[in-house]
């Protein structure tokens, strides 16, 4: 039986090596080559181009309201309402209403220096300095800005206050329009939901002050401090300031990406952020999968080509030991098996014995019938005797027309009656070659195992057996000792 040796072994362990090796810096070079395009793409395009969507349309919305604020601040109906001492409160309710509706904003107002009273669309309430909800009106005459937009981060909307001058320059009051910032917070949600980001706005104080109106993939609580955000400290580490630019950072053990970008005319920053293993899966389980068929091919190819060689490794084993003409055991195959029956004998002290058979006068059958016919003849003579002896005996062809064959568990008694079978089987048999008919002798020397002999010392009684055989005449089976009876 064959047994899979070290340097198959050894071959396969090193294809396996070499495949392996290959394929898994090949496998795992693409999927960094990935992963560094990926993270390109999206510090350098995708949350960029995330935060231009959002900026832009903040800023569309602030011109509009610049526009219609800037708009109602030179509207001569206003200022001359305001000069005729704001009589007809109807009036300016109507206006304001007229405003809100024809510009689709939240509300519209107008804050009079003079009379110190707050219009709005629906309502008019006075003004006093030491009113809180007031401030922003002193503070915003004093400022010198014509403009500016201040954020009611409570009800989630933006004012656009416009200062509102005489024709002499002197200050009249603050006309403007207030926008929801549902509209924006809704396309927050969209851009959080489709790609798996989470976007925010932060204040100067670096306060949460804008969230989607749904939670992105992290969790940002609007209000909360930056700092008091956990999820946020590798990045305030990095940036105790906060200033536009791509930034990378860790949170729960994971990779971030960040974009930030400085709103001026809010003051505010807008975060873009997305964690690295929201792209980074389906990457992932590519890799996995190459893996996985990689080291499947790998396993086929190794089973493939141990079991081929295994089989030409059989193959060629078999050829070495067998003689290709017979199909017999050839002298080298005869020696390997010989020599373990003969310890086995010894250790069972079992009689052993040999008999060396030379066919008579074949280089006659050669010079007649050619080297085909004397083929033939050996091909028959070796059926015939496979034919005559048990599966457990061992036959081979010696070289040339020499044949040993060795009886196991035999005395020598036994071992000649069988030559003696043989040789009668042989001169009785007919071989038919392409119509002729052969007829052979062989002439067979027999020997027994002695107790301190070995198989060069048998195989040396038995061919000089054979040799005295071939002296007395020839087809006749001798012994080391005699010859037996004919
Ligand atoms: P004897 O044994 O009776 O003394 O005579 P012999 O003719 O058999 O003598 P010898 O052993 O000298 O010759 C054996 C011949 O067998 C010589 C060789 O040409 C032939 N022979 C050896 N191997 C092969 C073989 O594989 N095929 C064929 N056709 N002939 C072979
Ligand atoms: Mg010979
Ligand atoms: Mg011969």
């Amino acid at each position: 039986m064959y047994q899979p040796n070290l340097k198959q072994t050894t071959l396969l362990t090193l294809l396996a090596f070499i495949i392996g090796l290959g394929f898994l810096i090949a496998t795992i070079a693409n999927y960094f080559a990935s992963r560094d395009t990926i993270r390109h793409s999206i510090i350098g395009t995708e949350l960029p181009l995330t935060a231009d969507v959002i900026s832009l349309e903040l800023q569309k919305d602030l011109v509009k309201l610049v526009q219609v604020a800037s708009a109602m601040a030179e509207d001569p109906l206003l200022l001359d309402w305001v000069d005729q001492g704001e009589r007809n409160t109807k009036l300016i309710t109507r206006y304001l209403q007229a405003i809100k509706k024809r510009y689709d904003t939240s509300n519209a107002f107008f804050a009079s220096d003079r009379s110190q009273i707050y219009y709005t669309d629906d309502a008019h309430q006075p003004m006093r300095p030491d009113e809180p909800a007031h401030h922003w009106f002193y503070r915003f005459e004093g400022a010198g800005t014509p403009w500016e937009v201040v954020v009611d981060v409570r009800r989630l909307t933006l004012f656009l206050n416009y200062r509102m001058t005489a024709s002499d320059g002197s200050f009249l009051g603050v006309a403007g329009v207030g926008m929801s910032l549902d509209r924006m917070r809704h396309l927050m949600d969209t851009y959080q939901r489709r790609y798996q980001r989470t976007i925010y706005f932060v204040d100067s104080q670096q306060n949460v002050v804008v969230t989607g109106s749904e939670a992105g993939s992290e969790e940002i609580p609007r209000g909360a401090h930056l700092s008091d955000i956990p999820a946020l400290a590798d990045l305030k580490q990095q940036l105790p300031e906060l200033r536009t630019g791509s930034f990378l950072y860790r949170s729960d053990g994971e990779q971030h990406f960040i974009n930030i970008r400085y709103i001026p005319e809010l003051k505010w920053y807008l975060m873009v952020d997305k964690r690295e293993s929201n792209v980074m899966a389906p990457v992932q389980r590519t890799l996995w999968i190459n893996l996985l068929i990689g080291f499947s091919v790998m396993l086929i190819v190794l089973g493939l080509v141990g079991s081929i060689s295994r089989r030409y490794l059989q193959r060629i084993e078999a050829m070495a030991i067998h003689d290709a003409l017979t199909e017999l055991l050839n002298r080298r195959g005869f020696g390997l098996v010989a020599e373990q029956a003969m310890l086995e004998a010894k250790r069972q002290r079992s009689d052993l014995c040999v008999l060396i058979l030379d066919l008579d006068h074949f280089k006659t059958f050669n010079d007649t019938y050619g080297h085909l016919g004397g083929d033939f003849l050996l091909r028959s003579f070796a059926r015939l005797l496979a034919g005559q002896i048990r599966q457990s005996d061992l036959i081979s062809r010696w070289g040339g027309e020499e044949f040993v064959i060795m009886f196991k568990d035999t005395d020598l008694a036994t071992a000649l009656a069988l030559a003696e079978k043989i040789r009668a089987a042989t001169e009785a048999a007919t071989f038919d070659f392409e119509g002729t008919p052969l007829r052979v002798t062989v002439s067979i020397g027999a020997a027994q195992l002695s107790p301190g002999g070995n198989l060069e010392s048998l195989l040396g009684a038995a061919d000089r057996a054979l040799y005295r055989a071939k002296n007395g005449g020839r087809n006749q089976v001798c012994s080391a000792t005699g010859i037996a009876a004919n």
